[in-house]
């Protein structure tokens, strides 16, 4: 009862209550320097397995070298990462533990990312929304409603999700911004801002500002701009209470040896230098292609994009699904989303990629 009354601060007090009193699961203790009889595992490895720590042991949870690697990269502390599978499992990790079924809500703002809506429903949690400024007026978050959908005493929202930059629209939320709702959601809402695309953009990552701002998570990913989207890596970013909860609920053994192996290798000084170089001939190419959209006759128009896609409105988009889809290459049908009922999303690819791309599109019908 005491406890209760006592005036709980931080982000914790907006948990689950069954998910802060859980007792996980006691994983096989991990131990390096001993020989392991503890795990009921194979003693021998597979002929094929060309793994370093042998595809025969599981893999060390949370494993230290990929947590501190990633906390580096990021610029924040080891007690502040969340190692998982992909952003998608930070998604709905924060959703299991925030969201009570059938109570609490996330509140999205489309056009946007549909994991954080699917991982709601999964979970049984409502999905607010609060629309983002129209495609004329480019995008922009409407800071005021969103606080007044999480001021109402019956709105429960618990998760705030914002994506920036944004998919499939391209553009960023300016980071004082976000600063600022965060704060302003203190005791109502944790603030999630999706960074899947941070690394194309001008703008900086807000991770480092986790620590300041208790009710801020930052979600990463080494998908796109590190070019592991097959590893399935991401990290989240927040306050170590946070991390501590969710490292309840992920599965034990969630990051598989040979990812955890491949993302080491990634974080060598040497590769990470050569993702910035990739990253920046995405960042030529995001530019030539969306000049070379904005030429033809068939778009109407073509968004700025701080990613590595590029959002177009055309005249027909059906015919130029289809013209692209004749030349072989598969864009982003994105017309179910609001606002854009004549949009594709496209990735930039290779020079060669794009230049077919925009002679499928320049083919008049
Ligand atoms: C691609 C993408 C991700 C990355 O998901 P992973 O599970 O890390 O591969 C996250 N958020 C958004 C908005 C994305 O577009």
């Amino acid at each position: 009862m005491n406890a209760r009354l006592a005036p709980l601060t931080g982000p914790l007090t907006l948990a689950r209550p069954e998910i802060l009193d859980l007792e996980p699961y006691s994983h096989a203790a991990w131990d390096p320097a001993l020989e392991r009889l503890h795990a009921n595992e194979l003693p021998w490895r597979a002929g094929f397995d060309a793994t370093r720590a042998g595809l025969n042991r599981y893999p060390e949870p949370q494993p230290r070298a990929l947590v501190e690697g990633l906390a580096a990269l990021y610029g924040v502390t080891p007690p502040e990462v969340l190692v998982g599978r992909g952003s998608d499992e930070a998604i709905d990790l924060l959703t299991r533990a925030f969201c009570r079924a059938g109570e609490d809500s996330v509140l999205i703002c489309p056009p946007t990312f549909g994991m954080y809506a699917v991982a709601a429903r999964i979970q049984g949690a409502g999905v607010v929304r609060v629309p983002l400024a129209a495609p004329e007026s480019g995008f922009g978050l409407d800071e005021r409603a969103v606080l007044a959908s999480c001021a109402s005493e019956t709105s429960r929202v618990k998760l705030v999700y914002v994506c920036s930059p944004n998919n499939p629209t391209g553009n960023c939320v300016e980071g004082s911004t976000l600063l600022r709702l965060a704060d302003a959601l203190a005791g109502r809402a944790l603030l999630v801002v999706d960074e899947a695309y941070v690394e194309f953009a001008r703008h900086a990552s807000l991770a480092a500002h986790v620590a300041r701002h208790p009710h801020l998570a930052v979600i990463r990913t080494l998908s796109k701009a590190h070019g592991l989207a097959g590893a399935r890596c991401g990290a989240l970013i927040a306050a170590p209470e946070i991390i501590a909860l969710l490292r309840k609920i992920i599965p034990p053994y969630a990051m598989t040896q040979p990812t955890i192996e491949n993302v080491l290798a990634a974080l060598e000084p040497r590769e990470l230098a050569a993702a910035r170089e990739r990253v920046e001939r995405v960042r030529a190419e995001r530019a030539r292609l969306a000049s070379g959209l904005a030429s033809l006759r068939c778009v109407a128009r073509v968004f700025p994009s701080e990613a590595n896609f590029v959002l177009a409105e055309f005249h027909d988009a059906s015919a130029a699904f289809a013209r692209a889809r004749a030349a072989g290459l598969l864009v982003r049908d994105v017309r179910s989303q609001p606002g854009l009922g004549r949009h594709l999303r496209i990735t930039v690819g290779t020079p060669e990629q794009n230049a077919r791309l925009l002679a499928a599109l320049a083919r008049e019908a």
